[in-house]
């Protein structure tokens, strides 16, 4: 691999201290505050409308935001231009010059910052192509490029200046499926290498799980959970987190005291033994998020664990069989078997199906917080 050309030691610290926008009457934006370490990978993921885009323009100064500080090392960037806070933006479109080869399309940040001689910029431009793979290509315009290769322009031509920041606004947005792949490989090899902080902007999930070292869920505008993404995942710590996150379905159910655990009871049938105890003042009407993968088939006519259902719908998705069930009162589950050792399941096959021993799904009060 060819390694980066004069990359920064480490990224910078990258701060935003309870900020918030309003466009107009409409608030885009509310107390958001995170602290991004040096060379952290940050994903903002959330539906569309919740803000990040509002956040990252914010973040890239090229708005003001009506709330509160961002700070890059420390420093208050408020009122900052993107050149003065020497942060580098990549958009889904990639937003580059038509009539420009590539080589020019990445010369041009380095020569309007007038950052060498022409030997010397000459130099870096060449550099950069290597690291971005696409040696041999450096005298083609953009439209002779495919979306990737474009892409991987516009990461050259950003990071060709050695920005403190780097901004994805959800760059691989323009890809197809496969390409997507290999571009989330190619984005978090070049952020590594130049050990850049990075904060991307995307509604994809997957994408945000797989990339990020932190994730930032947002929804209406709030911050829900700042936290890693096994952590987003496997705890969760709200509702919308763990429906948004991931599948889950999200069972009513009552949480009862049982000696030294505590038993939620879903509308459903059934019950979900919780290993991590709850406080027993919360006891009462709550709602638990169980994922596809936690539940299991019951052959035991007798598991008072177990709850009844009817098979609606199989769906084989590689190694996974996907099944929707119905339970006795029409609400919908579903779940995840390997296929491997799956009995066969068809339409209106009545099952009993229980909450794995030890799954621990997390628990909510209402639709606030996740008790523990
Ligand atoms: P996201 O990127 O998560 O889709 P945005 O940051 O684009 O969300 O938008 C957040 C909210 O602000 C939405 O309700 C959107 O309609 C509103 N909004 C975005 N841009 C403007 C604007 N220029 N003027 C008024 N409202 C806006």
């Amino acid at each position: 691999m060819t390694g980066p050309v004069s990359s920064p030691a480490a990224g910078a610290r990258l701060e935003l201290e309870s900020v918030g926008h309003l466009y107009g009457q409409t608030r885009a934006v509310s107390d958001v505050s995170l602290r991004i370490e040096p060379g952290e990978f940050v994903t903002l993921l959330g539906p569309s409308g919740c803000g990040k885009s509002t956040l990252l323009r914010i973040l890239a100064g090229l708005m003001q935001q009506s709330e509160g500080q961002i700070r890059i090392d420390g420093q208050d960037v408020s009122g900052l231009s993107p050149a003065e806070r020497d942060v580098g933006i990549v958009f889904q479109n990639y937003a580059l010059f038509p009539h420009m080869t590539v080589a020019s399309n990445i010369a041009y940040g380095l020569e309007a910052r007038h950052m060498g001689n022409r030997a010397q910029i000459r130099a870096r431009v060449r550099e950069m192509i290597d690291t971005v793979r696409l040696t041999g290509l450096e005298n083609r315009y953009p439209r002779e490029l495919s979306g990737g290769q474009q892409q991987r322009v516009a990461l050259a031509r950003t990071l060709a200046v050695s920005p403190r920041i780097l901004l994805l606004d959800e760059p691989l947005g323009a890809l197809d499926k496969n390409l997507r792949l290999d571009m989330q490989l190619e984005i978090k090899r070049l952020q590594r290498a130049f050990a850049i902080t990075t904060v991307m902007v995307t509604h994809d999930q997957e994408e945000a799980l797989s990339m990020s070292d932190r994730v930032a869920v947002m929804n209406a505008g709030c911050l829900e959970q700042f936290d890693t993404p096994t952590q987003i995942y496997d705890r969760p710590s709200t509702a919308f987190v763990a429906t948004f996150v991931g599948t889950a379905c999200l069972l009513d159910a009552r949480l009862e005291r049982d000696l030294q655990r505590f038993v939620a009871y879903p509308q459903v049938g059934g019950g979900i033994a919780l290993d991590e105890p709850a406080p027993c003042s919360r006891v009462g009407a709550v709602r638990v998020a169980v994922r596809p993968e936690q539940w299991e088939l019951s052959t035991d006519r007798e598991d008072s664990w177990a709850l009844d259902a009817t098979v609606e719908l199989v769906m084989p998705l590689g190694p996974t069989l996907i099944i929707d069930l119905m339970a006795s009162n029409g609400a919908s589950l579903k779940l995840a078997l390997p296929r491997a050792n799956a009995p066969t399941l068809t339409h209106g096959m009545p099952v009993r199906v229980r909450v794995k021993p030890g799954a621990n799904p997390p628990v909510f009060l209402g639709g606030a917080s996740r008790i523990d």
